[in-house]
């Protein structure tokens, strides 16, 4: 690089000086206009050429072109400084300040209840049945009434139930069942339907009762339907949750609305020849389920002379807690990450 003469160089650093304590655009530009400029020192450099000797004047040119070069490159970067500076300035008055840590999210994931929930709607929908909805918050006809229990049935009494309002004609549903008559009121058949959902009872809190909980409600109605396709689905049902064939068994069970009824068990999946999950008796009361009772196919507007059905109330807060090893029914609604975390996975 050239060699400037000492009053060249001091000249250069005090320029360089100058832009490094420039604070505005402004400034800068001065100074370029000082240097650059006639009367500056890098036009007085360049105006001088022809008056010197030629030994000299290569040189002189190299010193002018080194000076406007740096002071150049120099007014350039204070330049981006200046305007990277007042960016940031602006950012943090409006709150935005992109040096900071950013806070970290936390990825959640799908609850154990909602995980089974999407499994066996795959399942039941693989298997043509629709996935229906219904309130929560259900008229007593739908709740009791169209389901064969009326006001003075005995089985009113087995389900302590939320009135929402002083007749006592709003209920928090007590099952999904309710979802059965209204499915038939709005379909003909055949119908396949499955219903999951929260239901509600006044129940003294411990570690197997909770005052809410998850059903899913299933109903097939179509000509023929017998016992044969109740368990059937049924037996499906275990292989899509526990991923392996279950010996089930029925019991005479007694339920409202349906005739007959049963209870159907499982064959416990964790033991051989009995554990603690069933009691040491290697059977698992899975659901209660049965043939559809033919008042409540009246109810829903459907010929019990032509058309059976069968229909099963799966409790899915027990499946849940029996897939996991869970322990405490109380668990699964207590909203507490630590117990959640457990169950992360993709969904
Ligand atoms: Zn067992």
């Amino acid at each position: 690089m050239t060699d400037l003469s000492p009053e060249h160089a001091s000249t250069l650093a005090r320029l360089l000086a100058q832009v490094a304590a420039a604070s505005a655009a402004e400034d800068l530009r001065a100074i370029g206009r000082e240097a650059l400029e006639k009367g500056g020192v890098v036009a007085d450099l360049l105006a001088s050429i022809p008056t010197l000797p030629p030994a000299e004047r290569k040189g002189a040119g190299q010193a002018a072109n080194r000076i406007k070069a740096e002071l150049e490159a120099a007014i350039d970067a204070r330049k981006r400084e200046l305007e990277d500076g007042a960016l940031l300035a602006s950012r943090k008055v409006e709150g935005f300040d992109a040096t900071l840590r950013a806070p970290r999210v936390e990825r959640g994931a799908l609850h154990p209840i909602t995980q089974v929930v999407r499994e066996l709607e795959d399942l039941f929908t693989s298997m043509g049945f629709e996935v229906l909805d219904g309130p929560e918050i259900e008229l007593d006809w739908y709740n009791f009434e169209a389901l064969n229990i009326p006001r003075d049935h005995p089985a009113r009494d087995m389900q302590d139930t939320f009135r929402c309002d002083p007749a006592g004609e709003l209920v928090l549903r007590t099952h999904t069942s309710p979802v059965q008559v209204r499915a038939m009121e709005k379909r003909r058949p055949p119908i396949r339907a499955i219903a999951p959902g929260k239901v509600f009872r006044q129940e003294t809190t411990d570690a197997s009762h909770e005052h809410t909980f998850h059903q899913m409600e299933g109903l097939v109605v179509d000509e023929d339907v017998s016992v044969g396709h109740l368990i059937h689905t049924m037996k499906t049902l275990l292989r899509g949750v526990f991923g392996k064939d279950i010996e089930v068994r029925l019991r005479p069970g007694y339920f409202p609305f349906v005739e007959p009824g049963f209870e159907l068990d499982a064959r416990c999946p964790f033991c051989k020849s009995g554990c603690s999950v069933c009691k040491q008796s290697t059977w698992i009361e899975l659901l209660p389920c049965g043939m559809v009772h033919e008042n409540v196919l009246r109810a829903g507007g459907i010929d019990p002379a032509k058309y059976s059905g069968f229909a099963f109330g799966l409790g899915l807060s027990r499946l849940v807690m029996l897939r996991y090893g869970i322990d405490d029914v109380r668990h699964l609604l207590s909203g507490d990450a630590r117990f959640l975390r457990q169950f992360h996975r993709i969904g």
